[in-house]
């Protein structure tokens, strides 16, 4: 049987305040390379993702074309599109060009540390399941609090899981419910794809082990972990 068309949707368009740099995180250098080319080099070396779509903030688009698409021989980069104000536009825009068939890997490109194993556990997840994400048992005890700051409740940690990306959907599933989204988004708080997926369409996503390396470089402490990390991918 032939192997359904697989899509990885690589997200760039966040302007990341809290790194406090004029950089936007996404482009700023880990051992040499901007954070973004780890997981789009992931992408490319994998069997499994046939196509990516890179999306890009406005005014971006030949920088990356020019400076990660082409110098890093990123060649299964199909489409570099605009991304929008919130996350949820971004992925919308680029799912709006993603093929009907098969699946979508949905990527944070501040998100360098997916690797080729992931993406097969994620696989093997979705064709049986149709929506997936990784993810890590928390190590932390977790509390729920009020406005006060006042614990309102402690949840049994055994059952509490940090969400990673890739999130990984049939294609046709997760467009149906990002679709309902994007006619009311005001009425809803989603913050991930596996959210909306849950919340518009009730229907059950899976959790497939990630790692805990597989970090979101978010603030300047990031940069200092993610460089550990990325001296033990580029060694
Ligand atoms: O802001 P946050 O850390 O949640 O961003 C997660 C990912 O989503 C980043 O890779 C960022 O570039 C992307 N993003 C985007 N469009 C936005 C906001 C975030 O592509 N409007």
């Amino acid at each position: 049987m032939e192997k359904p068309h697989c899509t990885a949707i690589v997200l760039a368009a966040g302007r990341g305040k809290r790194m406090g740099t004029e950089v936007h995180k996404q482009y700023l250098l880990l051992a040499g390379q901007p954070v973004i080319c780890y997981s789009m080099k992931a992408f490319q070396a994998s069997g499994i993702i046939d196509e990516m779509i890179l999306v890009t903030g406005a005014g971006e688009e030949d920088y990356c074309r020019e400076q990660i698409v082409d110098r890093y021989g990123l060649s299964k980069v199909s489409q570099i599109v605009t991304g929008g104000k919130e996350r949820f536009h971004s992925v919308w825009n680029g799912l709006q060009q993603a093929s009907e068939e098969g699946y979508v890997f949905i990527h944070d490109g501040a998100r360098p540390f997916v690797d080729g194993k992931m993406i097969s556990r994620l696989y093997e997840t979705v064709l049986v399941h149709k929506a997936c994400v990784a993810g890590m048992p928390v190590k932390d005890t977790i509390k729920i609090v009020d406005s006060q700051c006042s614990v309102a409740a402690t949840p049994d940690r055994s059952t509490l899981w940090m969400v990673q990306t890739p999130q990984v959907f049939e294609t046709k599933l997760v467009k149906k419910a990002y679709e309902m989204l994007m006619r009311d988004p005001e009425n809803y708080t989603v913050t991930d794809d596996a959210g909306v997926v849950e919340t518009l369409l009730g229907y059950p996503v899976r959790l497939v082990k990630g790692s805990y390396e597989n970090i979101k470089i978010t603030t300047p402490d990031d940069l200092e972990v993610g460089e550990v990390f990325a001296g033990r991918v580029c060694s």
